[in-house]
């Protein structure tokens, strides 16, 4: 099996934090987040080409002097488990590049195996608790969630959490539930959210001041915050 790959980004300065790098889409998603920006992607992968992994050895090969990093997004990359651990290992091998994962933490087995292939990981946190299903569109096994940032959390590897704040799975008076779930942790980033539809709940965004006030709430909590987007 080879990983699904169905898109290239040639060149990104803010998907690594402190890195130029490349970015590598795969094909297909195990959540349904009604406020996706890659739902096709993520849905009917097959609308897009498939580029062979081959290609894309050869091509970060050549692109390599010029980024530091890959950042290898969804999708929900680990699907393609246990073909993608070979895949970035021989990223690692052909061009040294360092390798950023991005997961929505639903399979934490496949994050256990990655850790040691990897430089960074970037993991969504999207709801408290008790919108989590409504918010990814899909019945979410919470002990899977809450497993796969615990191993973050221990695993070595450096690491943020993040939440795009989507008003209609975030109310004001819930933020604190979803810091909660990663308390502790070394960097939690907020992300604005640029809305998908024009018309009803997610239409809506919050206002910046609404995303600071977050992050106060949020410093309690962790070591290093974030906001993106504003
Ligand atoms: S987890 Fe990410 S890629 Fe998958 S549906 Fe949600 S936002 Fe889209």
């Amino acid at each position: 099996m080879e990983v699904d790959i169905r898109g290239i980004l040639p060149q990104t300065l803010i998907d690594y934090p402190g890195n130029v790098s490349t970015i590598i889409f795969t094909g297909g998603c195990n959540m349904r987040c009604p406020f996706c920006h890659n739902f096709e992607l993520a849905t009917e992968p097959e609308k897009f080409e498939k580029i062979p992994e081959q290609q894309v050895l050869d091509y970060l090969d050549e692109r390599k002097k010029f980024i530091d990093g890959v950042v290898i997004t969804g999708g929900e990359p680990t699907l393609w488990m246990p073909a993608l651990k070979g895949f970035i290992e021989r990223i690692r091998e052909r061009t040294g590049l360092l390798v950023k994962l991005d997961s929505n933490g639903l399979n934490p087995n496949a994050l256990k195996e990655l850790f040691p292939v990897i430089d960074y990981i970037a993991m969504d946190v999207k709801a408290p608790e008790k919108h989590y299903s409504e918010a990814t569109g899909v019945p979410i096994d919470m002990s899977k969630i809450r497993e796969s940032i615990r191993l973050i959390m221990g695993s070595g590897v450096e690491y943020e959490f993040r939440t795009t704040v989507v008003p209609a799975f975030i109310p004001q008076d819930e933020f604190a539930d979803v810091v909660s779930l990663v308390e502790g942790a070394e960097k939690y980033c907020l992300q604005q959210y640029n809305a998908v539809k024009k018309e009803g709940p997610l239409s809506k965004a919050y206002e910046p001041k609404v995303l600071r006030q977050f992050e106060e709430i949020a410093k309690k909590k962790v070591k290093k915050t974030c906001i993106r987007g504003i």
